[in-house]
């Protein structure tokens, strides 16, 4: 049978991207949960806004029979749908940055998001990268890793992405996001970004994209 893989850690440790060539590698399905936050996000802004554009959560909260999200593939890349449009690039946004942690903050929108999760793994062969992926979504994973780096390698790389996206950034600007996320995501009550006490830490600091992989795969070898 083919492995559950759980991969947790900071932002912009390269956990997507580094699962990503991984299941491709090992013909996993890869699931950017990240992205299922941000696809909320963005509903969320688009159609739950106070007057003054503060979030509504309580109509989010009854909305949540209108949002459908749907990885689709698009020449290979899984593309992310909300409703039919593609929302891939907007969900990288500065705006969906600045608010995604307070959305995945919600016990709502955690409930709403886990049962799709759990069932995605049934079937086994899949490699799943988010915050609680180890600790609450699969804690019965068959492998466990919690990235971590340094916070200005780490501005380094998302700033980086941003430009290759076409989305303008200012790098201090990254930065402060990168802190204020992860400290949301950490002191949260429900599901906080932790790592499992099973799973194999990585600091890849020092460490690039084809190094971390390296090592991660000279795990799922033993
Ligand atoms: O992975 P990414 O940086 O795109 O995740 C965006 C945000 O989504 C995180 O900062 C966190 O607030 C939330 N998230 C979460 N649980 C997950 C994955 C992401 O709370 N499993």
């Amino acid at each position: 049978k083919k492995p559950v893989i759980a991969i947790d850690g900071y932002s912009s440790t390269g956990k997507s991207s580094i699962s990503k060539v991984i299941a491709e590698k090992l013909g996993l399905i890869h699931l950017d949960t990240g992205a299922l936050y941000r696809g909320v996000t963005l509903f969320a802004l688009q159609n739950c806004t106070n007057e003054d554009g503060t979030l509504d959560f309580e109509k989010l909260f009854s909305s949540f029979g209108d949002i459908q999200l749907e990885f689709k593939n698009d020449h290979g890349e899984l593309v992310l749908y909300l409703n039919d449009t593609d929302i891939s690039k907007q969900i990288r946004s500065n705006k969906v940055s600045d608010n995604v942690s307070l959305v995945a903050k919600q016990k709502e929108v955690r409930d709403f998001l886990l049962q799709a999760q759990r069932s995605l793994a049934e079937k086994g062969g899949i490699m799943m990268d988010g915050r609680d992926i180890g600790t609450v979504v699969l804690p019965n994973a068959d492998f466990k890793f919690f990235l971590t780096a340094s916070i200005d390698e780490r501005t380094k790389r998302r700033y980086a992405e941003l430009l290759s996206l076409g989305i303008d950034a200012d790098e201090q600007q990254v930065k402060q996001n990168l802190i204020i996320r992860d400290k949301i995501d950490s002191e949260r009550e429900i599901a906080p970004l932790k790592q499992a006490e099973d799973a194999i830490v990585i600091d890849n600091t020092t460490l690039n994209k084809k190094e971390t992989i390296e090592l991660i795969l000279s795990y799922l070898k033993n």
